[in-house]
């Protein structure tokens, strides 16, 4: 009897091993680097801050690796390798390594998303490389200050988009036009744009007319550019959050490893 019972816990115990492991093979199911930067805008490292908590909260139950630095460095080919996405909160690889770094992983088939400020590019830039990944536009004018303003989704079939509906209001934000406009390019899916029900939009600076996409992707790279990320009330708004979520889930669900959610 006493045999039989250690038999039983031996065996127990080799299952709880297997199941262990087992769990441990599957989760968590993909890993995202988030790089963002203490010593800019303060609305843009209060956006970082929020967006920090929101990810972090969606890690629940290991579902994903949300892995942070304020080390733009750390963009370089050994520290980016295991990750199936790299976020860029409120800066972008600015040292020629760091841009050379970041091109190889996009060419490769990582993952980008960035939001706001992450595709802020001037006439001193000099990184055609980066206007072109963008879609081609150059930053052009914003309203200020930051106000919300009503946003159309221009295709509601979209694995980002679906189940929006065809407007919302968006909570305050800095908005940029770009010039020319992304949309102008063939590779590039316009997924939400400022209505322009709200021209004009400003009061110091304003945006008074001219098509302002929002949130885009450049169909040559497995990517997302979202235009909110400044100030404190991004991720007060339902809608808005479930748009966030969404497109995570596409740019790591387009990894072409495979589909790591359909495992
Ligand atoms: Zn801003």
């Amino acid at each position: 009897m006493k045999t039989t019972f250690s038999k039983q816990m031996v065996l127990s115990i080799v299952l709880i091993v297997l199941i262990g492991t087992s769990l441990q093979a599957q989760y968590p199911r993909f890993k995202v680097l988030a790089f963002y930067n203490k010593q800019v805008e303060s609305a843009h490292v209060d956006f970082a801050n929020d967006a920090i908590k929101f990810f972090k909260d969606l890690t629940i139950g290991n579902g994903f690796v949300f892995d942070l630095t304020t080390n733009m460095d750390d963009m370089n080919d050994e520290k980016v390798k295991g990750y199936q996405l790299v976020m860029m909160l409120n800066d972008f690889p600015n040292s020629p390594a760091q841009k050379q770094a970041f091109q190889k992983y996009m060419k490769n088939g990582g993952g980008w998303m960035g939001f706001h400020v992450a595709a802020y590019n001037d006439r001193s830039t000099k990184w055609p490389w980066f206007v072109d990944f963008l879609g081609g536009g150059v930053f052009y004018r914003n309203n200020w200050p930051p106000l919300p303003a009503k946003l159309v989704i221009d295709d509601t079939n979209h694995p980002i988009t679906i189940g929006l509906p065809n407007t919302y209001i968006a909570p305050a934000n800095e908005w940029y036009q770009w010039k020319p406009s992304p949309r102008e390019r063939k590779n590039v899916k316009v997924l939400a744009s400022l209505s322009t029900d709200n021209y004009p939009l400003g009061l110091k600076d304003i945006l008074p007319d001219g098509d302002t996409p929002v949130i885009w992707t450049n169909t040559d790279y497995r990517m997302i550019y979202l235009n909110m990320g400044h100030g404190g009330e991004i991720f007060k708004d339902a809608t808005q959050n479930k748009l966030i979520i969404a497109a995570l889930r596409w740019v790591i669900a387009t990894d072409k490893k495979g589909n790591v959610f359909e495992r």
